[in-house]
């Protein structure tokens, strides 16, 4: 090998050996060197250079053999840029021939080194030569006669003999991986990971160590320093001794922190001080590579070989752990944990988990492979799932085990089940990155997946459309809807959160309609309420019949003489909430949807309300005909009600200022603001206004207190955003309601959009849901509009979002560009809105 070609190179400290042309885990293998770990002797080929082989010119293989000696015995493994992507699989036992084999004899066994020869006839035959595998299944699984009936097999199909010389036996390899990489299916599943169309396969050709042997102990398998599944510190993994590496990690290998059982001793017992070294070499990769590492390494004679080190898989709370341990321990900065932390991936872990008080109905238990619970229906495919999503409904998707074309469904499912898999499967892994409470290798369950049923372990029945719930945590699968509790928010979560109030450089509010609402906003420390849904206060049982009598007042005089009952409920409810939120801004919305929606629709539904108000149901009926619209969205609603009925404007003004007084003499002075809905013109504000500040004059005069407040704008339709500088004058702040601002701008119905979305989005129509994420390129022109024209008018503006797309990161950080002074978002979601900042910032 010529020591000046860069693209076929041996792994040393200083070989020119690079990510973007030799891939990661070659770029991973030359930091193991520099850690001066036992790596085996590995020659890194670069992306061209197995590109040139995919092409057909061969690099020389005496040239590339000649570091390895005499006798090589080698694996090749992929190396692409980023290990997610994949690569074809590792081949292992390269050299392995007539010579090879009496030589091992000697060194291994005579058994052991036929299994091995017989072994790699198998991978190379179907791998390699690409010959049907079913020729090897109804051969003796070892002994001397399966190596020669596989020698014979492959004569038989191939007319030639098996090679013998490692030079040929390695192109090969080479040629079948490097061409694998540009089959189809290969493309198309690492580009659905984020790989780009030409994205570069490199390899690494390892020396193998034997994991076999009679002079002390030998055997192969992984270890690594936390567990994947909560990120605490936990020496895990497997080992099985007598083995090469992949077989270690096959189902039924024995853990490493298992103590003695009927399998025999654990590692830790066999060989002390290999465990010793190993652990050390853990935390040694932790320190230097700043990551949490998985070991892959081989025991020969006693002696650890390390092979190849992975990030460890994690949970999003197992990485959140791990982040926080780094920073805590000094390996890494605390803004680098900040970003080691995907926001969404927060969302899911602060999800559920099932009561630990509630009984629990127990149908069968599996693999807990990815952790939180969720409740739904069954569903035996992954269209049903998507199907189930399309209709709001949640589903538990159950496999027998999941593949890429599961993905979609797994995406759409709020857990998983499958009868086969452990901790590595598909679907584990999958599950886990999703954050998605995942139950694998649940075997106590029979599966009868054409008829859509399953077999619980007590012989009960399950068919799709039943309710499961699924623990992920503990990986019990449970009939029925199990009450549900929040996450626990542990030590680790509570520094992150920490951490990123110190980079987070804009303000962080909740969407908070009820009490409850408040009190999780302030648990998660919202800098105060970013919008008070007020109507939903009124459909409760108590108040929707005084709300049905208001609407259905004839006049002003009846109408005011019911909001009257009204208010003290209002009053109350605003007390409750400054209470709540201990002097920080609670921002309160004027009430904003048509008043049909408060009406019952059907006969049923009349006849009780005409009944309730004592009114014949003729008249109830006509009156509800009346009320109703064609486009109610764009109709009688938000501030639109308030310039034809300002009564109930008027009456909500009232409970607020009379709370703040109220609330104001327990503790901080209250400051509410008060924002009108659904704006388009600079009239209806000045209008609006004028009122409310004479009811805040009246309460004055009445309590004898004074107080202030703010009054702001919703800027949800186009107009609003354009004429922003007529409106700001008027406005202490505008906050861009981006629901119906994304609405109003596509004139797309946010209530029935989602019936096609996902057609749209598949077919690149939109990028993404602009529901979810903010369509920054035309809802993003209109906020950018409404914020220069607005602070032109009024420089101390106030500027803020609270449509759904405040908890949405690529939102948040466009909002943060733009200068905005907060986002409000639903309160589970503040501390993904606060890490989401954070980021923005880094
Ligand atoms: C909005 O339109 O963005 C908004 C926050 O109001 P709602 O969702 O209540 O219409
Ligand atoms: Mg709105």
């Amino acid at each position: 090998m010529k020591d000046t070609d860069p693209h076929i190179t041996r792994i040393t400290e200083t070989a020119p050996v690079a990510t973007n042309t030799h891939g990661g885990r070659a770029k991973c293998l030359q930091r193991l060197v520099r850690l001066s770990l036992p790596v085996p002797l590995t020659v890194a080929l670069s992306f061209r250079a197995v590109n040139d082989i995919a092409e057909g010119r061969l690099p020389s293989m005496a040239d590339l053999l000649e570091p390895f000696g005499e006798h090589p015995l080698l694996c090749v493994r992929p190396s692409s840029e980023d290990p997610d992507w994949g690569g074809p699989s590792a081949v292992l036992n390269i050299g392995m021939n007539d010579a090879t084999h009496a030589r091992l004899s000697a060194q291994i066994g005579e058994e052991a080194a036929t299994a091995l020869y017989k072994s790699f006839v198998r991978t190379y035959s179907v791998h390699v030569e690409r010959l049907d595998p079913d020729m090897f299944e109804d051969l003796p699984p070892s002994g001397p006669e399966a190596l020669a009936l596989s020698l014979r097999a492959y004569r038989e199909e191939t007319e030639e003999e098996f090679p013998q010389d490692p030079a040929v036996q390695l192109a090969a390899v080479l040629k079948s991986m490097a061409r694998a990489w540009r089959g189809t299916t290969a493309r198309l599943l690492r580009q659905a990971k984020g790989a780009p169309a030409d994205a570069g396969l490199g390899l690494v050709v390892q020396e193998m160590a034997l994991g076999l042997g009679k002079d002390g102990e030998c055997g192969s398998g992984v270890m690594q320093l936390v567990s994947s599944t909560s990120g605490k510190p936990r020496i895990t993994g497997r080992y099985l001794s007598q083995s090469q590496h992949r077989e270690a990690l096959r189902e039924g290998s024995r853990a490493l922190y298992l103590a003695r059982d009927e399998r025999g001793p654990s590692l830790q017992e066999l060989a002390p001080e290999a465990y010793d070294r190993l652990v050390e070499y853990c935390q040694l990769m932790r320190f230097r590579l700043r990551e949490e590492m998985q070991a892959e390494f081989t025991i020969e004679n006693g002696n650890v070989h390390v092979l190849d080190a992975l990030r460890v898989s994690r949970s999003p709370r197992a990485a959140l752990r791990i982040a926080v341990a780094l920073a805590q321990d000094g390996v890494i900065p605390r803004d680098e944990a900040l970003c080691r932390v995907e926001s969404r991936a927060l969302n899911e872990m602060l999800h559920h988990q099932i009561d630990p008080e509630a009984p629990r109905d127990v149908l069968a238990t599996g693999i807990a492979a990815s952790p939180g619970a969720a409740t739904g229906k069954l569903v035996f495919s992954a269209a049903a799932a998507q199907a189930g999503k399309a209709r709001g409904e949640a589903t538990v998707l159950v496999r027998r085990e999941t593949g890429p074309e599961d993905i979609r469904g797994m995406h759409a499912a709020v857990a998983v089940v499958t009868e086969r898999g452990g901790m590595t499967s598909h679907a584990a892994v999958i599950g886990r990155g999703l954050g998605l409470p995942s139950v694998v290798g649940c075997s106590e369950l029979s599966f009868d997946v054409k008829k859509e049923r399953l077999r619980a372990r007590d012989g009960r029945m399950l068919k799709a459309g039943d309710i499961v719930t699924v623990d992920g945590s503990s990986g019990d699968i449970l009939a029925g809807a199990a009450p549900l509790i929040e996450a626990a928010h542990d030590e680790a979560f509570q520094a992150m959160m920490a951490w990123a109030w110190e980079y987070c450089d804009i303000g962080i509010r909740a969407n908070a309609d009820t009490p409850a609402d408040a009190e999780v906003a302030r648990r998660f420390d919202a800098q105060g309420i970013g919008l008070c849904r007020t109507e939903h206060m009124f459909f409760d049982a108590g108040r929707l019949t005084v709300m049905r009598e208001m609407i259905f007042a004839d006049v002003a005089a009846d109408r005011r003489a019911v909001l009257d009952r009204l208010l003290p409920m209002q009053r109350a409810d605003f007390i409750e909430l400054f209470r709540i939120m201990q002097g920080k801004p609670v921002c309160i919305r004027l009430f904003d949807p048509p008043l049909h929606e408060f009406l019952p629709s059907d006969r049923a539904g009349l006849r009780e309300l005409a009944e309730a108000l004592s009114l014949p149901l003729s008249d109830v009926t006509r009156r509800v005909e009346a009320l109703s619209e064609y486009n109610p969205m764009l109709g009688m609603r938000g501030v639109r009600l308030g310039i034809t009925m300002p009564e109930i404007y008027e009456m909500q003004a009232r409970a607020i200022f009379e709370a703040t007084v109220e609330a104001s003499r327990e503790g901080d002075p209250v400051v509410a603001e008060i924002m009108i809905p659904l704006v388009s013109a600079k009239r209806e504000v000045e209008m609006v206004k004028t009122r409310v500040d004479a009811v805040a004059a009246a309460v004055r005069n009445e309590t004898g207190r004074d107080f202030t407040y703010r009054l702001g704008v919703m800027v949800e339709t186009p107009r609003a955003a354009l004429k922003a500088g007529d409106i700001a004058p008027h406005a202490a702040f505008l906050s861009f309601g981006t629901n119906d601002l994304t609405q109003m701008t596509y004139g797309l119905s946010r209530d029935d959009a989602g019936k096609f979305m996902s057609d749209y989005v598949k077919q690149g129509v939109f990028p993404e849901d602009p529901f979810h994420t903010l369509d920054t390129d035309g809802v993003g022109e209109l906020l950018m509009i409404g914020a220069e024209r607005g602070r032109a008018a009024r420089p101390d503006l106030i500027l803020s979002i609270c449509g759904e797309h405040g908890g949405n990161a690529e939102s948040i950080a466009f909002c943060r560009s733009a200068g905005f002074d907060y986002v409000s978002c639903s309160p589970f979601r503040v501390p993904v809105a606060r890490l989401a900042a954070a980021q923005a910032r880094i």
